[in-house]
């Protein structure tokens, strides 16, 4: 039986990414698995796929391809495979190393876990990893959005996040708080109405604080950055963000004495010798070209990302600080609909790149959503396997579509002069613009 050219046409052999001590090896085919996403996934995802692929072809011309695997995870998992989240899902991240998710649901106070958690704490994605810029043309709250370059190092797996909850009224809670009660009287006393309390833990290691902050200071180090500041709530909760401080400053001080100077390095010389002397100091050392770590409490972030913004180069911080600091900041620039992020585990390779908003359920189905968040994020993706060149096009191109004010509703009812486009159609205009 002859066979049709359409079947015996030789298709792309995808091959695995595979690291050793973190050193990613890609080859040229590499497989990719993805996750749609639930809500205005699709749609972000179809669109944005066009586009990474063009930019892909546009960068090598047909010698690299990326080869998408779908996963499942969320809605489609439940309909398909009756659970949220197979393991075959979290085998192929494992496997595959590198991939990419659109958003997924997540129940709100009763109900299943989050997926996303359940994804970095089952892969041990330790760094949730958000840059934060301006793109020229894009709508913004602040006077000068173009002043925001920041990369916050997020800690993903410890912190409240950890999941330790124990429901008001439950047995569990009436256990643990006996046993905080009988061995801990004095601290019981502080809480206000311990018989309604729920209770939740805050547990954040020293091993954990290592690796997120060794990953910042490395990340501004190969990149040229200013400035490291450890993000803490370290006044109020001693051991937890007060530890994770002390820990990054002797981390930065004993695995990277060459390369930065510490604000702790500052006070001693201050303490010793005087301001003027510990100015000096500080003057040289980051003349020289060393990255300066420092800290700054999570509230005064906030305030100072507004008010000087140039402050703040990449920062490190736990976990929940982590989550408001990122999309406060994303606001700063234009919001969490074109927010890109990250995450990775850089011992072991691993990294899933995603949209970082919801799933923005009402415009499911619609065509409308701006896929910007998932193209950044594959941008990083792209910059994560080494592959610049397609990343940097692809960046510029979005940036050109933005500039032309040709985007999708949720920034053209914020832009004078705006032309409204469909997702597909947004993503059209970039494919029009790469390699410009
Ligand atoms: P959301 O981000 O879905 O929506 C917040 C607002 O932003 C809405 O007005 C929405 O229309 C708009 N928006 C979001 N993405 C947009 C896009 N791409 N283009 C244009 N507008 C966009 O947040 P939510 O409503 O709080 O959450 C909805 C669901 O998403 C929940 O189940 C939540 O748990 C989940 N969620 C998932 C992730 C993730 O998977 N990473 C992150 C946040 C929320």
């Amino acid at each position: 039986m002859a066979i049709s050219s359409e079947f015996s046409a030789p298709s792309i052999i995808g091959q695995q990414i595979t690291s050793r001590n973190g050193q990613l090896h890609v080859p040229a085919t590499p497989f990719i698995p993805f996750i749609e996403g639930d809500g205005s996934g699709a749609d972000i995802w179809r669109a944005a796929r066009r586009v990474i692929d063009a930019a892909v072809k546009a960068a090598y011309g047909g010698k690299r391809t990326l080869v998408w695997m779908e996963v499942y995870a969320g809605e489609k998992a439940k309909r398909l495979f009756d659970t949220t989240l197979p393991a075959e899902t979290l085998a192929a991240f494992k496997e595959y190393k590198v991939g990419i998710k659109g958003p997924l649901t997540t129940p709100v106070g009763e109900g299943a876990r989050s997926l996303n958690v359940a994804l970095r704490q089952e892969l041990d994605l330790y760094v949730c990893q958000r840059p934060v810029r301006w793109l020229e043309g894009t709508p913004s709250p602040v006077r000068q959005p173009e002043l925001v370059d920041m990369v916050v190092f997020r800690e993903n797996t410890e912190d409240l996040y950890a999941g330790i909850e124990f429901a008001e009224g439950s047995a569990e809670n009436e256990k643990f708080k006996r046993l905080f009660q009988e061995n801990f009287p004095e601290q019981y006393k502080r809480m206000r109405f311990p018989d309604s309390s729920g209770i939740g833990i805050k547990p954040i290691s020293r091993e954990g604080t290592i690796r997120l902050v060794r990953a910042a200071i490395r990340f501004a180090l190969e990149n040229k950055r200013r400035s490291v500041t450890l993000v803490h709530k370290g006044n109020i909760m001693k051991y937890t963000e007060g530890a994770f401080r002390k820990w990054g400053y002797e981390l930065a001080q004993r695995e990277f004495a060459d390369e930065t100077y510490t604000w702790l390095q500052y006070e001693a010389v201050k303490k010793e010798s005087g301001e003027a002397a510990a100015n000096a100091e500080m003057a040289a050392a980051l003349a020289a070209g060393k990255l300066l770590i420092k800290d700054i409490i999570a509230d005064a972030a906030f305030e100072t990302a507004l008010t000087r913004p140039t402050d703040l180069d990449v920062l490190a911080t736990t976990n929940l600080n982590g989550d408001y600091l990122s999309d406060a900041l994303s606001a700063q620039v234009g919001g969490l609909g074109i927010a890109p992020g990250a995450n990775i585990n850089y011992d072991t390779g691993s990294a899933i790149f995603e949209a970082t908003h919801g799933t923005a359920p009402l415009l499911a189905g619609k065509d409308k959503a701006n896929p910007c968040s998932l193209l950044l994020s594959a941008g990083m993706m792209l910059h994560y396997l080494g592959w610049h060149e397609a990343a940097n096009i692809m960046d510029k191109a979005i940036e050109t579509t933005i500039h032309h004010k040709t985007v999708t509703f949720d920034l053209a009812h914020l832009m004078e002069g705006a032309t409204e486009l469909s997702t597909s159609a947004f993503a059209d205009q970039v494919i029009s613009h790469l390699g410009e």
